[in-house]
């Protein structure tokens, strides 16, 4: 137990230290991949009752094993002594509501330009079925707040994930590999959107609701038997 630790009187599980080392690599990945830019964005996991979290404003490339940070359902901090992540209510609310194992949070340029003009990612590709339907745009409100996470948590029913206006995108999964593929998923959405819909004088067709369910059981079987 390290000295940091110690403080809160935390232990940390082998489970709890290798799911922390995947969580700054799934962070790390979000700067590396371009979908948020410095401190931007945050990322979680949930072990047991505890949520791992990005502390807040840290460069995700400084953090090591040591700052290992946790709170509880309840957001009481019960690993590591770095201030958790501003977007405690986010997550949390997330964790409460859903059976979701890990958050990823960016501000990814083509969501976050999505969010500023419509209220919903119209369909134009049957991607949108691994998010659980088309879309939706939670409302505006600061960053950190709970009437921000009161939005979000409304946008993503039925989904996992969601854009947050002027904001950014957030998504969950039963992994952090899951959760950051749906992350990525729906960035590259929203720039298809923007690309189909910026041609001069001609309309993306878009699919029905009906097409997008019947993806939705056909993803039930995509890829490689279990
Ligand atoms: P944190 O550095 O506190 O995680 O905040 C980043 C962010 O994206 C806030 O919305
Ligand atoms: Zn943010």
């Amino acid at each position: 137990m390290t000295s940091k630790l110690r403080e809160t009187g935390g232990e940390v599980g082998e489970e709890a230290a290798e799911r922390w080392a995947a969580l700054v690599a799934t962070a790390r990945r979000s700067v590396a991949d371009g979908l948020v830019v410095g401190t931007s964005g945050n990322v979680s996991a949930r072990v047991g009752d505890v949520v791992l979290v990005t502390p807040s404003g840290v460069p995700y490339d400084r953090l090591t094993p040591d700052d290992i940070t946790g709170v509880d359902l309840t957001g009481r901090q019960v690993l590591g002594t770095l201030v958790p992540t501003s977007e405690l209510p986010m997550h949390l609310a997330v964790y409460r509501s859903t059976d979701a194992r890990a958050i990823v949070h960016t501000h990814a340029v083509h969501a976050t330009a999505v969010s500023t003009l419509v209220s919903e990612l119209p369909l134009v590709h049957y991607m949108a079925a691994a998010l659980g339907g088309p879309v939706r745009v939670a409302p505006y409100a600061a960053y950190g707040t709970d009437e921000l996470a009161g939005h979000m948590l409304r946008a993503l029913a039925g989904r996992s994930g969601c854009l947050l206006r002027n904001h950014g995108t957030l998504t969950y999964g039963a992994t952090l590999d899951q959760a950051y593929d749906r992350t990525a998923q729906l960035e590259w959405m929203c720039r298809l959107w923007l690309t189909a819909s910026s041609v001069p004088g001609l309309t993306p067709s878009l699919l029905t609701e009906a097409q997008l369910a019947e993806v939705g059981e056909r993803l039930k079987g995509y890829g490689q038997r279990r």
